[in-house]
């Protein structure tokens, strides 16, 4: 890995300066840091490089050249950049409806069911909420068994119907058992599978044209790179999403996937996941990622 970022743009920046005034050419040469330490995070490469495009016109219409402390100045401009292009301000979750029904989409292991658990544990700790967990996934009991484990552990209820092998019916009792029980939020976790197919796209589709979801939240590995942002780009296609849940951040990623997506599919990420426990939820915040990638 590299040192910190800031530190080794002072320490170029600076040496150059004793050589005389900084030269466009120098602040080119930091900016190669900046795209090296995009890549080491794992940031797409053609993301990179037109982040560093943007980074060079701000760095020279703000007089970087001649400021005292160049280094600093380069490195609050490009973590300024990199908040705005994750999104500027955590956005939140909308739940307005009466009740207000979350989708969950994603591949298989992306960590959907735990999520779902982490966000109904988030939002009946705030006390005005009364979350459903819905298990859809109508294709691996073991998933839906799963789903039960973790209502338990939160003290919330789930609903399931073991048996029943259309997930829209399922989605649509649920919510109909959530307003006749005093729910409001529904929390519906979907089947995945391990990569895109179309069955999976056409199921998750109907399930979204049914019920008109005020949320649908589509969750992705951390770890998976590169191959993340294909995964989201195939899933928006298909359910113009609202939002990115982004988990598995207590790995050693840098996070890299949160500047791709957001960049590809121009949804905001919402919330992290950085463990396996049902408090490791944290909402995305797009200057704390900065720092991290950054380094
Ligand atoms: P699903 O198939 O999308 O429902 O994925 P699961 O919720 O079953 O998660 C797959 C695996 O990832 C499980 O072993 C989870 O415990 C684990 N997992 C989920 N979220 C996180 C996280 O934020 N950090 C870590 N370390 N593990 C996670």
């Amino acid at each position: 890995m590299f040192n910190n970022l800031s530190d080794k743009l002072d320490k170029a920046l600076h040496v150059l300066k004793g050589h005389g005034s900084i030269t466009e050419v120098n602040v080119a040469e930091t900016l190669k840091e900046v795209r090296r330490a995009l890549l080491d995070a794992d940031v797409n490469f053609k993301i990179a490089k037109q982040f560093t495009n943007t980074v060079k016109e701000k760095a020279l219409g703000q007089d970087v050249l001649t400021t005292l402390q160049p280094g600093q100045l380069m490195v609050k401009i490009v973590k300024d950049e990199l908040t705005q292009l994750m999104g500027g301000d955590a956005a939140g979750i909308n739940l307005s409806g009466t009740p207000s029904v979350i989708l969950m989409s994603g591949l298989q292991g992306s960590g959907k069911t735990t999520f779902s658990g982490k966000l109904a544990n988030y939002l009946k700790n705030k006390k005005t909420k009364k979350p459903l967990l819905v298990a859809c996934d109508v294709y691996r009991p073991a998933a839906i068994d799963q789903l039960h484990v973790v209502g338990e552990q939160i003290g919330v209820e789930v609903f399931s119907d073991k048996g029943n092998n259309d997930p829209v019916a399922i989605s649509q009792a649920a919510i109909a058992h959530a307003k006749a029980n005093g729910h409001n939020v529904v929390i519906i976790d979907t089947a995945g599978r391990l990569a895109v197919d179309e069955a999976m796209m056409t199921e998750i589709s109907n399930i979204h044209k049914a019920i008109q979801p005020q949320e649908t939240l589509f969750v992705v590995d951390s770890m998976t790179g590169q191959d993340a942002v294909n995964t989201a780009k195939a899933f928006n296609d298909v359910l113009n999403f609202d939002g990115v849940i982004l988990t598995k951040l207590d790995g050693d990623t840098r996070g890299g996937a949160a500047i791709s997506i957001k960049s590809v599919v121009n949804k905001p990420i919402k919330f992290i996941g950085t463990g396996e426990k049902m408090e490791a939820i944290d909402v995305f915040y797009p200057s704390r990622m900065a720092d991290r990638i950054l380094g």
